[in-house]
């Protein structure tokens, strides 16, 4: 009996070690930029950015793999968040790292994220994006936000957040619902400029402010 205990104590302890292990060596990509990315980010006027993402049914190695390689082209495009819908995938996957430039520090995986709570305090805050490179814009968002999710691991989880991290959460869940931050965007005439200067067409946002 004793021994039993034991040896499944010790089993346990090798299983938990085993996930431990799994879960540090799931997210580990370096993020040294690569001479060639593995996957294409597109850009504003592409029709793929204004689809609804669908809800991941199960996080496997496939998906694992997919955010590594999220991973990997944002590192190289020197962003700081890229969701699914970015790169042409219909799922809702995102991923954030705010420390690009520590090795150590781990990114944050969001499987089908949703907010349940929003401060009512909003903050202004200069926004891009990958989809729209060259262009930033003050966006105003709620300042706090609580949220549940699952993990790289499919684990539930639920955070709350502040500051940048809670303003990237809110830009990269939007590319869920096909909604990119040029959307947000109140001063038309600073929107109009930027989108031209960097060569995009206006007729390519869609409007949330009225
Ligand atoms: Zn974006």
């Amino acid at each position: 009996m004793c021994t039993d205990t034991k040896l499944s104590l010790s089993r346990s302890f090798a299983q938990l070690a085993r996930t431990a292990e799994k879960s540090k060596a799931s997210i580990a990509v370096s993020k040294e930029p690569l001479e060639t990315p593995p996957l294409e980010i597109h850009t504003l006027g592409d029709r793929a950015l204004r689809k609804e993402a669908r809800r991941i049914s199960k996080v496997d190695d496939s998906i694992r793999d997919l955010a590594k390689d999220m991973l990997r082209s944002m590192y190289t495009a020197k962003g700081i968040g890229l969701a699914a819908p970015q790169i042409g995938i219909n799922k809702q996957l995102l991923v954030i790292d705010l420390d690009i430039e520590t090795p150590s520090s781990p990114p944050l995986i969001l499987i089908n994220p949703e907010i349940s709570n929003e401060s009512a305090t909003v903050e202004t805050y200069e926004e891009g994006c990958l989809s729209i490179p060259g262009v930033y814009l003050n966006v105003i968002r709620p300042s706090e936000i609580t949220l549940s999710f699952r993990d790289e691991m499919g684990r539930p989880k639920k955070m709350k957040a502040d500051g940048l991290v809670a303003r990237c959460i809110q830009h990269e869940m939007d590319h869920l619902n096909g909604v990119l931050f040029v959307d947000r965007v109140s001063d038309q005439k600073q929107l109009q400029e930027a989108l031209q200067e960097h060569g995009f067409q206006t007729t390519d946002v869609h409007s949330l402010r009225i």
